[in-house]
């Protein structure tokens, strides 16, 4: 029997070759880069000690209890909440904007209620319908609190003005009117005891599943498998011919330190002055492990290049309309499911990563069983 292709050994990947080797199949894993686990990769800093989340730092957060109990047979995710600074006009507030960010940068101390009309009262309440990040901004929390939190931060993230962008990405946040500054408001929250890698790894831990690193995967290889799940760029498959989706891609200036440096995980910087978004020290997601040294990384966003490995999908209406293009050649070609962040061209969180896996898996071996064209 022919093999089952996995193209990307990241979370698509190998929880789809997982899905499928319990399926009977036998699946071949392959990953261009010399290590599983994709962007997700974290290793040990072999002078501090500390789990390093290699391409930026990963929570993990979901409300899918299916995922949640997926996981756990993987790991053990320790108690973990993300809560965020940010330095701005050189001083400190908590992230996501909630009522001590309010009364501080007001430099007032309203109740709920109070700060729930004061922020009306700053609102720009003739944009009705917001389109863009600007729009979005303003109509929820006004212009102090964007220019100070957002304009300058997002300008840096994207390279570009926010009123180019569109109102989701700003959606991603929340606006509280009390004093929770849990960064998400999912349901569950952890961060695995032994990093990212290490599930990867053990979901790939199958007789049925082989892995070949530093290994790329091209549309020549597609006929030497009974079928491919690719999760790698939608528009490198098709060799760029329709041109080059937008994509941000990160460098990572690294900071070691003895002691604890900045006092928390993550702490962003609002203004545009300052060339990094933000700065992320790795000792503070294990909390529960002591490390005399430590490790951070400030992380600076710029337009991915051809060598550069992509990040974030950028998605301005002109990628919009080559989207739409590559997404139609994507069904036309037989034998390939194109998967995952990349494959599909959207910013995807792990939680939704992971159940759009096992939704692609089972969809797979439900039209095999019904016998029909894949
Ligand atoms: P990837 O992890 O990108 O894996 C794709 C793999 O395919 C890569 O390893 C690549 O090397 C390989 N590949 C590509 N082309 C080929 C080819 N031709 N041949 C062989 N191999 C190939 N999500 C959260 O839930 N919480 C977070 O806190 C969070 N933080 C993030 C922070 C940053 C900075 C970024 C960029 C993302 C973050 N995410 C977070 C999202 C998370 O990284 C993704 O959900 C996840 O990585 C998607 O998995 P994937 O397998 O689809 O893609
Ligand atoms: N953002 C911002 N200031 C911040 C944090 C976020 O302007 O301090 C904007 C930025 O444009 C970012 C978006 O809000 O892309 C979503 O934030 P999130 O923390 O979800 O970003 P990600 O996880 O994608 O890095």
């Amino acid at each position: 029997m022919k093999h089952i292709a996995a193209v990307g050994a990241g979370f698509s990947g190998a929880v789809i070759a997982r899905s499928l080797v319990e399926a009977g199949y036998r699946v071949k894993v392959f990953d261009i880069r010399d290590h599983v686990a994709g962007n997700c990769h974290t290793e040990r800093d072999p002078d501090s000690g500390v789990m390093v989340h290699r391409y930026g730092p990963h929570i993990f957060h979901t409300d899918s209890e299916r995922v949640w109990e997926y996981l756990h047979q993987f790991t053990e995710l320790m108690p973990y909440t993300n809560r965020v600074k940010t330095t701005s006009g050189n001083k400190v507030y908590s992230l996501p904007i909630n009522l001590l960010t309010i009364n501080q940068f007001f430099c007032k101390a309203m109740s709920p209620t109070e700060a729930m009309a004061f922020i009306e009262g700053q609102a720009d309440l003739n944009i009705a319908d917001p389109q863009t990040f600007e729009e979005q901004a303003l109509r929820f929390v006004g212009r102090d609190l964007y220019e100070a939190f957002f304009k300058g931060y997002t300008q840096k993230q994207w390279g570009c003005s926010p009123n180019q962008l569109p109102a989701s990405i700003l959606k991603r946040l929340p606006i509280r009117f009390n004093y929770d500054d849990n960064y998400f408001f999912h349901k569950y929250q952890g961060m695995p005891r032994d990093g990212y890698t290490a599930i990867v790894e053990k979901i790939l831990d199958h007789p049925g599943i082989s892995v070949e690193l530093g290994t790329k995967f091209t549309r020549e290889h597609v006929q030497e498998f009974h079928h491919v799940f690719y999760s790698g760029p939608i528009d490198g498959f098709f060799d760029y011919e329709l041109g080059r989706l937008g994509y941000r891609t990160l460098d990572f200036k690294e900071i070691r330190a003895e002691g604890d440096y900045q006092g928390c995980a993550v702490m962003n910087y609002g203004d545009e002055s300052v060339p990094y978004t933000r700065i992320a020290e790795h000792k503070h997601f294990s909390p529960w492990e002591k490390h005399e040294k430590t490790i951070c990384f400030e992380e600076y966003s710029r337009a991915c290049g051809p060598k550069d490995i992509p990040y974030y999908p950028i998605r301005l209406t002109q990628e919009e309309a080559m989207l739409r293009d590559y997404v139609q050649k994507a069904r036309d070609e037989e034998g390939v499911s194109f998967v995952g962040r990349l494959g599909t061209y959207r910013y995807l969180d792990m939680d939704v990563t992971i159940a759009e896996a096992l939704e692609a898996a089972n969809e797979f071996l439900t039209l095999v069983e019904q016998g029909r064209k894949i």
